[in-house]
């Protein structure tokens, strides 16, 4: 009996864990928008970190939903299409600054885009140059390039020539101790041209396979190598 009871333990500690999809595409309820519990936990950590140095970091985006990117996709998908472009021309227009719904890291609970509200700032705050040279999130910026990986933040879009895909973001951070699997079992469970072919987003069934295609090699991989393996 205590035999067999120990053989079921071990045969429930070592089942393969299952990989919730859903998590991975930011279908799964979330009502809240709430971060991964280890990833609000360590930005917490960061946070009193920083608020020591005078550093207020906010979180602008955090978790975004399927459903959110959707909406967002459609609407600059029917303004390209009003303007009379072809469904590849719209897709690669709207993939220099959106993501395509079910592939934006935002869906993880792992990626955060962060300011320092202890600036003087005002007008748009996600741009690069409000964090370079004289701009005000310069003091955010060097407190991270420090800081961040202690806390288990990278950036994900560097400034990185021979990286591919989105453009330099130098607010977007990612939980690395988490964002890693995720970001594995992306690529190891999700077959993308189907997936997309699946759901009801705009366009989808015109964009080309090989625009899809190229889209998973140059901007879902393209991202800072410490994020990968
Ligand atoms: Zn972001």
């Amino acid at each position: 009996m205590m035999r067999s009871c120990a053989f079921l333990l071990l045969l429930l500690l070592f089942q393969p864990q299952k990989v919730d999809i859903e998590k991975l595409t930011g279908q799964s309820p979330n009502p809240k928008n709430l971060l991964e519990k280890e990833v609000q936990i360590a930005f917490n950590l960061m946070k009193e970190d920083a608020a020591k140095n005078g550093i207020q970091i906010s979180v602008v985006s955090g978790y975004r939903s399927f459903k959110r990117q959707t909406q967002i996709w459609n609407r600059k998908y029917k303004k390209y299409e009003s303007q009379g472009l072809e469904p590849d021309a719209i897709f690669d227009k709207i993939v220099e600054y959106s993501t395509v719904p079910g592939t934006s890291r935002h869906h993880w609970g792992t990626d955060i885009d962060i300011i320092d509200t202890n600036a003087n700032y005002n007008g748009d705050v996600l741009v690069p140059s409000k964090f370079h040279g004289t701009g005000p999130f310069c003091k955010l910026k060097d407190w991270m390039e420090k800081n961040a990986s202690a806390h288990g933040f990278e950036l994900v879009y560097t400034m990185n020539d021979r990286r591919t895909g989105f453009k330099y973001e130098p607010w977007h951070y990612s939980y690395v101790p988490l964002s890693r699997k995720r970001y594995n079992n992306y690529l190891k469970h999700i077959d993308l041209l189907s997936f997309l072919r699946s759901e009801n987003i705009m366009g989808m069934d015109k964009i080309s396979d090989q625009r899809i295609q190229r889209y998973l090699e140059e901007h879902i991989k393209g991202v800072n190598p410490l994020l990968k393996n």
